[in-house]
């Protein structure tokens, strides 16, 4: 079958001791059962520290995290167990962190994860993105709807080229990404295709603008499962920055990553939503914005939680209403 990613993705290398931030604070790593067996079998220090420091919780081995970081982490930056036994002793999580696959039986699309430092530099800095495609190995009948992926398919593409739009300015192109993504939820729902007109959907949408400062829906986030106190301190804070191309290359991010999901439940409208309300909170919240963006992917995109609450509140929040959405992006 084919494997697709961003021409980027090869060049991700971890910064190790370099690291701004660490994928071993604060979260609790998810161990696969072949290496939660290995880990316990070890003789020695490390089996003993192992022992202590794995739980078994819901169905799962997890690494209990001590005093806000991985028990294997070392001083010097780098993972005992890696240190001790090698790469190949490294559990899924930990050896995949950030690369991201998505598997959809017939083909594969991988990506990298904005909660990492050196990912979100990476793809807040590709201007141009090619996306390469080769051979992966197996594959399998999709269980799948293959005319609703052909739909989401072709529409992401659409809205990949409304985002690469430069003649426009950054907060319009975001409005007609939102915009488009009602025209490309009808045609999911059985609708013709059509030809998307930005300037019909921008008159249509200054129409429906309602003033906006932010406030609400920074008060949506604050009501969400918070990891770190650096977080809820943004939150309380905000320093609202100007738009910029990067916001754009925020928006493909995210349209690489959740545009396809919508074929599980023909809900394209919230992915597309989460994507326009992921900027706009990065934006409100200003500061440095690869680091804002990698502060807010750590919260939210890694908390299967806090996605799904934003997923119903694009239907339910009255701070995620459409007109008071393209009032924020417009103003
Ligand atoms: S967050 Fe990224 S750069 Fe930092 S230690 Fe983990 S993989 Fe390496």
């Amino acid at each position: 079958m084919k494997l697709t990613k961003p021409s980027y993705f090869d060049t991700f290398r971890c910064i190790a001791s370099d690291c701004p931030d660490s994928c071993c604070k604060e979260w609790d790593v998810q161990v696969d059962d072949e290496k939660a067996a290995l880990y316990r079998s070890l003789p020695g220090d490390l089996g003993n520290r192992l022992r202590e420091v794995l739980r078994d919780e819901d169905g799962e081995t997890v690494m209990t995290i001590i005093d806000g970081r991985c028990p294997m982490w070392r001083t010097d930056g780098l993972c005992r167990i890696q240190a001790e036994l090698g790469e190949d002793a490294l559990c899924r999580t930990c050896r995949e962190f950030p690369r991201l696959t998505h598997d959809y039986g017939n083909f594969v699309e991988m990506g990298l994860e904005l909660s990492c430092p050196e990912a979100a530099r990476i793809i807040l800095s590709a201007e141009n993105i090619d996306y390469i495609t080769e051979e992966y190995p197996g594959g399998e009948a999709p269980e799948y709807d293959e005319e609703a992926m052909d739909v989401l398919l072709r529409t992401r593409e659409t809205v990949r080229q409304i985002l690469s739009d430069s003649g426009r300015p950054v907060n319009e192109v975001l409005t007609l990404a939102l915009m488009y993504a009602y025209q490309a939820q009808a045609e999911l729902d059985g609708a013709d295709e059509s030809v998307f007109d930005p300037d019909a959907a921008l008159a249509e949408a200054h129409r429906f603008a309602k003033a906006n400062d932010g406030t609400q829906m920074l008060d949506f986030f604050m009501d969400l499962e918070i990891l770190t106190d650096a977080w809820m301190q943004r939150l309380k804070n905000p320093c609202r920055s100007p738009w910029t191309a990067e916001h754009l290359r925020l928006a493909r991010y995210f349209a690489d990553r959740y545009w396809l999901q919508a074929v599980s439940d023909y809900d394209l409208v919230s992915r597309a939503k989460l994507m326009v309300i992921s900027c706009l909170v990065i934006r409100q919240l200003g500061g440095d914005l690869a680091a804002t963006a990698q502060l807010y992917s750590k919260e939210i995109e890694n908390s299967i939680e806090n996605v799904e609450s934003i997923l119903d509140g694009a239907y339910t929040s009255p701070a995620f209403t459409d007109n008071k959405l393209i009032g924020l992006l417009l103003s």
